[in-house]
């Protein structure tokens, strides 16, 4: 094993410090969760990253999530060129808005309107805000260790109890914006009953990662989702599937696609951005009827609907609508799981393994994970071992043993059977 040589990357990171707090635009890419220094990224192209230093990498993490399709498929390349090329944004509407909506509501008939917003956090954002406005109620239910962005009333931490007041997870957020916010453990159906029979009424929404993203992957319970329909429709509240991880991911529908469960309200980004900036957030005309300009909730963004953006998110999507393409991907995200799942046996390592279609996570502790909780009790030294081990051999999974591995289109048989030759070879210093 050759140790990579990451000097350009070092000097990059202390300039960076100078003017971007901690270096980076987003804390996750600081390494804070695995220790050394981030990796500068110079280009991508296929399952492939090169760094500033010329090191070429698996990636595994592909912007985390949008890349399915890989980095500057050429396709897709080409579309957004001529997209530029005529324009870069003119805030005013555009065809190629209808085509993304079109698109989209297709894939997940549960979406009869849409509205294109710049990010997945914009996207939970509106949503609930709708939710409230529709509802005339406050109350949001969501899960521990779900992420649906930066949003200030989501920034929670559970109280010790169920019907305890949550407390913000970031200064800034004061109590007042979180005392309508109630986290509950995630694939725990009891607990949202009983909140539900003493404050149903109270509830405006229940926001959950329908398959969960951002705490390892975690997915559903059988009967979880399906409860959660049952009892937001008992109570007159909006469901709110936060797709932006999965949607177009796990399969071309979503994850509402694949229980066959719909949610009210959808909100989504990553994959439909086709690698630049989009969140949308959609569901029953009848509650997006109440955004302005049709209704009286205010939305609104000067570069939503972004032609450029939309391009990419058309030529992404029109590639995924071939569902061959989720087969392949199902197969080879299959083999990279049982093939590191088997590494871990074979070396009697403790782990926990989980995979909902080309998303997947190998949690460092020897108990089943189904919850925040359990997936805290993960080893996460271990995993930052892991990680540079992966790193040094060229393959580059997530800084953080609570993300998840992406498989793209264009992750090869090659690649992923190295991945796993890589592994076994690291496991050995577990
Ligand atoms: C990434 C993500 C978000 C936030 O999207 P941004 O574009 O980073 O704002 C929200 N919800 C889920 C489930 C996500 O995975």
């Amino acid at each position: 094993m050759s140790k990579i040589i990451t000097e350009k990357s070092k000097k990059a990171f202390a300039e960076a410090q100078n003017f971007i707090p901690g270096g980076v635009n987003s804390p996750v890419r600081a390494f804070g969760g695995v220790g050394g220094t981030p990796i500068f990224i110079k280009s991508g192209a296929g399952c492939y990253m090169t760094d500033v230093d010329g090191n070429k990498y698996v990636d595994y993490v592909c912007s985390w999530g949008p890349l399915i399709l890989g980095h500057a498929d050429p396709r897709v390349v080409k579309r957004i060129n001529e997209a530029v090329a005529n324009g870069t944004s003119y805030g005013a509407p555009t065809e190629q808005e209808i085509r993304l909506a079109q698109l989209i509501k297709e894939a997940m008939p549960s979406i009869e309107k849409v509205r294109m917003v710049n990010s997945g956090t914009e996207a939970t954002m509106s949503a609930i805000r709708v939710a409230r406005g529709y509802t005339k109620r406050d109350a949001v239910i969501k899960f521990d260790g779900c992420y649906h962005g930066h949003v200030d009333s989501l920034l929670i931490q559970a109280g010790s109890g169920a019907t305890t007041l949550g407390t913000p997870t970031s200064p800034g957020i004061p109590q007042d914006f979180v005392k309508h916010t109630i986290s509950l453990p995630y694939n725990d159906m009891d607990a949202v009953n009983e909140v539900c029979s003493k404050r149903g009424k109270e509830i405006a929404c229940i926001i959950v990662e329908a398959v969960a993203g951002n705490m390892g992957v975690v997915p559903p319970k059988k009967g979880y989702l399906g409860g959660l329909r049952e009892i937001t429709k008992k109570y007159g509240i909006v469901l709110i599937f936060d797709e932006v991880m999965t949607g177009f991911r796990v399969n071309y529908g979503g994850v509402q696609s694949l229980y066959n469960i719909q949610p009210d309200l959808t909100t989504l980004g990553k994959i439909i951005g086709g690698g630049l900036p989009v969140g949308a957030y959609g569901g029953k005309k009848e509650i997006m009827d109440s955004i302005s300009p049709v209704g009286p909730i205010y939305q609104a963004g000067t570069l939503s609907g972004n032609p450029v953006a939309m391009t990419a998110g058309i030529a992404t999507l029109e590639i995924l609508k071939d569902n061959k393409i989720y087969k392949d991907l199902e197969q080879k995200s299959q083999r990279l799981a049982a093939g590191m799942e088997k590494v871990c046996k074979d070396a009697k390592l403790p782990t926990y393994h989980t995979r909902v279609g080309s998303m997947l996570c190998t949690f460092f502790t020897d108990q089943p994970v189904t919850d925040y909780d359990t997936a805290k009790k993960s080893d996460t030294k271990r995993y930052a071992k892991f990680f540079h081990g992966m790193l040094e051999r060229g393959f580059y999974f997530a800084p953080s043993q609570f993300e998840a591995a992406f498989v793209s289109t264009v992750h090869g048989v090659k690649e992923i059977d190295a991945t796993i030759d890589a592994f076994k070879d690291v496991v050995i210093g577990l």
